[in-house]
């Protein structure tokens, strides 16, 4: 409990740093020598660029700060249940009953919980799911935008070609001797781990949102895939959809706002006043 408690700190923390680094790599190195342009006062193709860029950060982070703000905690039940020495149970959480779950690193009971999530470091469940989803998609799209301009920043600035496609198998290990050598900068070999990060990341996001979205369709959390349980209230994969996305879905896939009916309190009061 003491590693899952300390991965909540430092996840959260690595996320912060890794956004703060990326934007200023973005601002400091690569808008200005990728769409330099001394020819025309105004740069059209580097404000599209800040544009975009800006667009996927500013939903990344706006979604990432939604899935914090609304957990999906029980506001009913704030007795903690106490756990025994041989609990059969997942190790960062306790089953209860009707998808309720007692999340051992929140210390609280949560409604149709999802996962832990130790980037936002609070649970995942039905109340936050829609923004965790979006906050995975917007993350996977700035580090592939990352990846694809650091790329031309290192093809611009220190002629590295990248059209064998095994220079990127071997860019790390022959930056990490080169750098040991003394043969190339801090900040060169500092880009290159940058851009294994960003692929690294993008690829996971994707993945994870394409996991989640499927089992938002099937009307399943990754709780009850792991104990070969089906929701009993199992929908169609509109509806299922719908209940987590809200009926403004739309809107919410190009700004971080909520979208769904929240009515103060419990989501079981929230769901019976949806199905009255
Ligand atoms: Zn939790």
């Amino acid at each position: 409990m003491v590693k899952l408690k300390l991965l909540n700190t430092i996840a959260p923390a690595y996320f912060y740093a890794a956004t703060v680094v990326t934007l200023a790599l973005h601002f400091l190195l690569f808008m200005p020598i990728v769409f330099q342009n001394p020819d025309v006062t105004i740069n059209h193709t580097k404000m599209v660029h800040v544009s975009i860029f800006l667009f996927f950060m500013g939903n990344a982070l706006g979604n990432y700060i939604m899935t914090k703000r609304y957990p999906s905690e029980s506001t009913k039940e704030m007795d903690i249940p106490v756990c025994s020495p041989d609990c059969p149970d997942r190790i960062d959480a306790h089953y209860l009953l009707n998808g309720r779950h007692f999340c051992k690193v929140c210390k609280k009971v949560i409604l149709k919980r999802d996962h832990h999530c130790f980037f936002t470091g609070n649970c995942i469940g039905n109340r936050n799911m829609r923004y965790f989803i979006m906050f995975s998609i917007y993350t996977s799209c700035c580090c592939m935008y990352s990846l694809v301009i650091g790329v031309a920043y290192l093809t611009m600035e220190y002629s590295i070609s990248f059209e064998n496609p095994l220079t990127f198998l071997t860019l790390l290990p022959l930056s990490t001797g080169y750098f040991f050598l003394g043969l190339i900068s801090g900040l060169q070999f500092f880009l290159v781990i940058m851009l294994y990060i960003w692929l690294g990341i993008g690829l996971v996001s994707v993945g994870f949102c394409c996991q989640q979205l499927l089992l938002v369709a099937r009307g399943q959390t990754w709780c009850e895939l792991q104990k070969g349980q089906l929701s009993e209230s199992r929908g169609t994969w509109r509806t299922n959809l719908t209940d987590v996305f809200g009926s403004r879905w739309l809107l919410g896939l190009f700004l971080p706002v909520q979208t769904i009916e929240m009515v103060p309190g419990n989501w079981e009061v929230y769901h019976d006043h949806k199905h009255e």
